[in-house]
């Protein structure tokens, strides 16, 4: 498909021609197809990959190119995951359509002939499937982070993107598939998980035109909105009310701008019996303190490491501080994962908030 005959071309878009042509050609000659996102997937993470992987196995062979694949042969196997051990997908995202089509890290092909990553910035960010990926012969990488360090062999990378799922839906298009309702929830789940339910800077007409032509499909935004942010259990209310009383607001912290910041520990959530992923809501709360620019959750996981969730309203650049501390993300939304005294992280973030020469820089805030 050209880019005059795509539906909607994303006019955001760096000019991937050449990397889009070999994609699709990788992708059409392959007997099998592997799928990663990153750990701990959020909905732009699971819902774009998912989407493929509905795309995948919907696409018959007269969606193919004529010559791309012998007459007569199999439709390719594809295999999706994610790093995470356990492997769990989060409850959050169990509404969406395709958990049948994902398999555990250790199901993973080991050498896959052509691999596939969503919205993971660097090959770290796979978790266990990092050694799946470097040696994959083929590793088309889809992304929207600005800290991409393009270790695709193929990088559909545009940061200008609201979300992965942009990509996603462009490959899709690509390969002659229809949207389907199952392929639309995927896709949109992305596009509002990352544009904080079309509320950040990223969220142009076109995005709109895009969420307009996912529910053209007759998806329900609604429940997507519903099971992605109205439903906790009980417990989570105990836990809220406990790291909010702990937060802590510093007026002259990064570099004047303010901060606020809480942690959520292992011992916050045992009591209740909570799961790791509601640690991931507390940020947008915490967020909200008018007197900070800057907001810090630090969340403490099963295995006792801090996976640190940083945002700015626009004046810091949080995404240069976390690249620093050996994470990544946008100007606007980052983290990083850290080991220790929850003080001293804060002491080491503090210091490279201090540091930068200010401004968010890079576009985008989503996730
Ligand atoms: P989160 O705070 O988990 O919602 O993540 C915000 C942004 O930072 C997302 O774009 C993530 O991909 C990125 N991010 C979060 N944690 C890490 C990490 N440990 N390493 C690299 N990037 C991260
Ligand atoms: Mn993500
Ligand atoms: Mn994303």
């Amino acid at each position: 498909m050209t880019a005059e005959s795509r539906p909607l071309a994303d006019p955001s878009a760096p000019d991937l021609d050449a990397e889009w042509s070999r994609a699709i050609k990788a992708l059409n000659g392959a007997a099998e197809i592997c799928l990663a996102c990153h750990v701990r997937p959020d909905g732009d993470a699971l819902g774009s990959m998912l989407a493929v992987a509905h795309a995948l196995r919907a696409r018959g062979p007269a969606e193919r190119p004529p010559g791309s694949t012998p007459p007569g042969s199999t439709p390719p196997r594809v295999v999706a995951s994610f790093g995470d051990q356990p492997f769990e997908i989060p409850r959050i995202l169990r509404f969406l359509p395709g958990a049948d089509l994902l398999s555990p890290p250790d199901a993973f092909p080991e050498r896959p002939q052509v691999m596939v990553t969503f919205d993971a910035a660097s090959v770290d960010r796979l978790g266990l499937l990092e050694a799946n990926a470097s040696a994959a012969e083929e590793l088309i990488v889809l992304d929207h982070h600005a800290s991409n360090t393009g270790f695709g062999t193929v990088n559909l990378v545009n940061q200008a993107a609201a979300a992965t799922a942009v990509l996603a839906c462009d490959l899709i298009d690509r390969l002659g598939v229809e949207i389907s309702r199952d392929i639309a929830l995927g896709l949109y789940a992305g596009l509002v998980t990352d544009t904080g339910s079309f509320r950040y800077a990223t969220t142009s007409p076109w995005v709109h035109r895009l969420a307009a032509r996912l529910l053209q499909t007759g998806i329900d935004p609604g429940v997507v909105a519903h099971e992605l942010w109205d439903r906790t259990p009980f417990g989570f209310l105990g836990l809220l009310s406990a790291v909010l009383q702990r937060a802590q607001l510093e007026p002259d912290g990064a570099d004047g701008r303010g901060l606020v910041w809480t942690t959520v520990t292992r011992d916050d959530r045992a009591g209740s019996g909570l799961p790791y992923e509601v640690a991931e809501s507390v940020i947008d709360v915490v967020r909200r303190a008018d007197e900070a620019d800057v907001a810090v959750v630090l969340k403490e996981d099963d295995d006792g490491n801090w996976q640190v969730s940083v945002r700015s309203k626009g004046k810091a650049n949080v995404g240069r501080a976390c690249v620093a501390l050996g994470g990544g993300g946008h100007a606007l939304a980052a983290g990083f994962t850290a080991r220790g005294p929850a003080a001293e992280i804060m002491t080491a973030l503090r210091r490279q908030l201090a540091d930068g020469p200010g401004g968010p820089g890079g576009a985008g805030s989503g996730s």
